[in-house]
């Protein structure tokens, strides 16, 4: 075996998952963690620039999605400091959500829900977009919006980037029609509040699909495609390997087709996230999702705004919009 197909198989053996290092409950293994000297709790927003480092490309290069605005989403959500499930900085953005989604014309729902979590029962709530399509059939996309419950920590990759991504698609996708409709979920609760595991992480999609299960609407989504820390400057995405393998051709074979095979490369990687209370319903889901435990700052406080890039928000919006056209033509 040659050490490229060892290093794939090393890295196919990990098993990872959302949680706070330092915590037991979900393993690491086959990878020295980058955090296993953990920086100070201080926050680096703050000091952090309002402008990105580096540029968006031009949205007419990337499908139409501006990777500028979708920067200025983060920004913004940074701005409301942290902001994990039951906060009042929470509310502020889920209030900064609805009223940029209304102002796209888009079309919202809202499940607010009691969860209950190893530090009490916590108010919360999930925000879906529904635009219609033609025939049956429904393109879930998704993302959380909640921060980890941890000091100083303002998300700006981990809950912040996905949610300007799909910010993003909604101004994009909500005024279009096609083929099959196109929902767009806002989970909160997906991070744990103590140690991740099947009852502490993921409240609001397991209460999303809970609900689509009991109404049967669950039948109909042929697809859950998953955004979750897809800002970073030096952003990888490897293939999540509890992913439906269909559909992680899918988006993949898009990005190599865009040119950008080299950020979507064929490594394999394993995440717990909001995907697998999808999967366990039988929904065929994916995750992209950046390769967090190489990335630095992961769950630190220095996940701040000046580790996000207009560049990768760009890309993983076109790969969406892509993805998405592919689906709608089937
Ligand atoms: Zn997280």
């Amino acid at each position: 075996m040659d050490s490229y197909s060892k290093s794939i198989l090393r890295v196919a053996v990990i098993t990872l998952c959302l949680m706070p290092l330092g915590l037991t409950g979900c393993k690491a293994s086959g990878h020295d963690s980058p955090n296993a000297t953990q920086p100070p709790l201080t926050s680096t927003a703050a000091s952090a620039p309002p402008q990105a480092a580096e540029d968006a490309p031009p949205p007419e290069k990337s499908g139409g999605f501006d990777g500028k605005r979708a920067f200025a989403h983060v920004a913004k959500q940074v701005s409301f400091g942290p902001r994990p499930s039951g906060s009042q900085s929470i509310m502020q953005l889920r209030d900064y959500l609805q009223s940029e989604l209304k102002s796209y014309g888009c079309t919202v729902e809202t499940d607010a829900f009691t969860a209950d979590t190893p530090v009490g029962r916590l108010p919360m709530k999930n925000i879906l977009v529904k635009i219609p399509g033609e025939k049956p059939g429904v393109t879930l996309l998704g993302t959380h919006y909640d921060t980890l419950l941890m000091e100083n920590f303002v998300g700006a990759d981990d809950g912040g980037s996905s949610t300007a991504v799909m910010l993003e698609l909604a101004r994009m996708l909500c005024p279009q029609h096609g083929k099959y409709a196109v929902w767009i979920a806002f989970f909160d609760g997906e991070e744990a509040m103590k140690h991740w595991s099947d009852t502490d992480s993921r409240y609001g999609s397991r209460q999303m699909a809970a609900r689509l299960s009991i109404s049967g609407d669950i039948k109909k989504i042929k697809a859950f495609l998953l955004a979750d820390i897809v800002g970073g400057r030096k952003a990888q995405f490897l293939r999540e390997s509890s992913s439906t393998p269909a559909l992680v051709d899918l988006v993949w074979n898009t990005a190599a087709k865009l040119g950008y095979a080299a950020i979507f490369r064929n490594d394999a990687t394993s995440a717990e996230d909001d995907h697998d209370s999808f999967l366990k319903r039988s929904v065929p889901a994916v995750d992209v999702i950046g390769d967090f435990l190489n990335n630095g700052y992961w769950h630190t406080p220095q996940d701040a705004l000046d580790k996000i890039s207009p560049k990768t928000l760009a890309i993983v919006g076109h790969v969406f919009l892509e993805s998405v056209k592919q689906l709608q033509s089937k």
